[in-house]
């Protein structure tokens, strides 16, 4: 097993720059070392809309292939520009993010719905069960 030091994981991200660090930090909480960032603006809206996903997708395969990627999180955020939405529907959004996300059956048991609050803090909206049991 590798050590903490040379794990990546992935978010999916909005472009807002206020939300990178807090989804970034999460993911450090988790043990994990690097975290690779695939943005779109209003992320979760593009999944739950419909939109295409075929850049995002070939760039998370990337992050899977060959960084390995063992934990992949969606996130959406408080005063989106990109997803002028109520939290509700961000929500809704982010669940149906990672709804798609599981269904692409990648190699990575890890995949987590968060949500960047008003006060740019994370709220786990769907974590994986995977999570806990990582040590
Ligand atoms: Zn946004």
């Amino acid at each position: 097993m590798r050590s903490s030091e040379d794990t990546f994981g992935t978010a999916i991200n909005c472009i807002d720059g206020r939300a990178q660090k807090p989804v970034a930090d999460w993911l450090k909480s988790q043990r994990i070392a690097y975290v690779d960032t695939v943005t779109d603006a209003g992320v979760d809206g593009v999944f739950a809309h419909g939109g295409s996903l075929e850049a995002l997708r070939k760039n998370v395969d990337t992050s899977v292939s060959a960084h390995k990627s063992s934990f992949i999180v969606v996130a959406g955020h408080h005063d989106c520009a990109g997803n002028p939405v109520s939290k509700e529907e961000h929500w809704n959004h982010v669940r149906t993010a990672v709804e798609i996300i599981r269904s692409w059956e990648l190699p990575v048991k890890n995949i987590a719905g968060l949500w960047v609050n008003e006060r740019w803090e994370v709220e786990e909206i769907i974590s994986c069960p995977g999570a806990a049991a990582r040590s």
